[in-house]
């Protein structure tokens, strides 16, 4: 199994069949839940983007932009869960990013109280403007990459993830962890959507692709379809 510690590596550490040089992937796992944001800096455009804004995750990039002299100029959201887009609005008013996201998630991002009304509890959400919808087969570009951008519903109906071909890389938020997968229980959530999803959408790239998850350890999309305990490669 691949692990990986929190902080910093390469793609050649991480990604020994993919290439992104000199992208690099900084893993700040962040408030209450430890929800990972990563932050990629690309050190000849001087340009950032971060996946998920977990509360707390704007003091962490700020000494990482600044020492590789980057300025964050777009947040993905890989879902509207609270523990994902805590701190999107303080991004957004203090550096200025462009969000995206999917609109099915619209709601969670945008009114904190539907969240807040589930999780039963006061959270202090603070709703954030997204700048740009997204949806299956829709590409952005970044970092002077493409990623692929496939919706991943079952956690919760806006999942999205982000593909990078060439890096063999991709940012899944709470569909698939690392021995594990999203819990489906919450509103809008769904398991046998969840595991078409991950059949379909992740298990369909190539095998040596690296799975950069919501929560916990990366791993690879071969290493799941093998031993994924909540969803194999082919329905029984
Ligand atoms: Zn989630
Ligand atoms: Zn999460």
């Amino acid at each position: 199994m691949h692990r990986a510690p929190a902080g910093e590596f390469t793609f050649a550490e991480a990604f020994p069949n993919g290439n992104l040089e000199p992208v690099k992937i900084h893993v700040l796992p962040a408030g209450p839940l430890q929800t990972n944001g990563y932050l990629l800096t690309e050190l000849s455009t001087g340009e950032a983007v971060l996946v998920d804004a977990p509360q707390g995750i704007t003091e962490k990039i700020r000494p990482v932009l600044a020492k590789e002299g980057c300025k964050l100029v777009a947040l993905w959201l890989t879902h509207g869960h609270f523990d994902h887009m805590q701190d999107a609005a303080r991004l957004k008013r203090e550096l200025g990013v462009h969000v995206v996201a999917h609109r099915d998630d619209q709601g969670l991002i945008e009114t904190p109280e539907i969240m807040e009304g589930f999780m039963g509890a006061k959270l202090g959400l603070e709703g954030v403007p997204v700048d740009q919808w997204v949806a299956q087969g829709d590409t952005l570009t970044a970092l002077g990459r493409t990623f692929e951008v496939r919706h991943v519903p079952g956690h919760c109906p806006g999942n999205i993830l982000f593909y990078q071909a060439e890096a063999r890389a991709v940012f899944v938020g709470d569909a698939l962890f690392n021995g594990g997968v999203g819990r489906w229980d919450l509103p809008g959530g769904s398991f046998d959507q969840l595991a078409a999803s991950i059949r379909t959408q992740i298990y369909t790239l190539p095998d040596d692709t690296v799975v950069l998850p919501g929560h916990g350890p990366r791993t690879t999309v071969g290493d799941e379809k093998e031993a994924n305990p909540f969803v194999a490669a082919v329905a029984r």
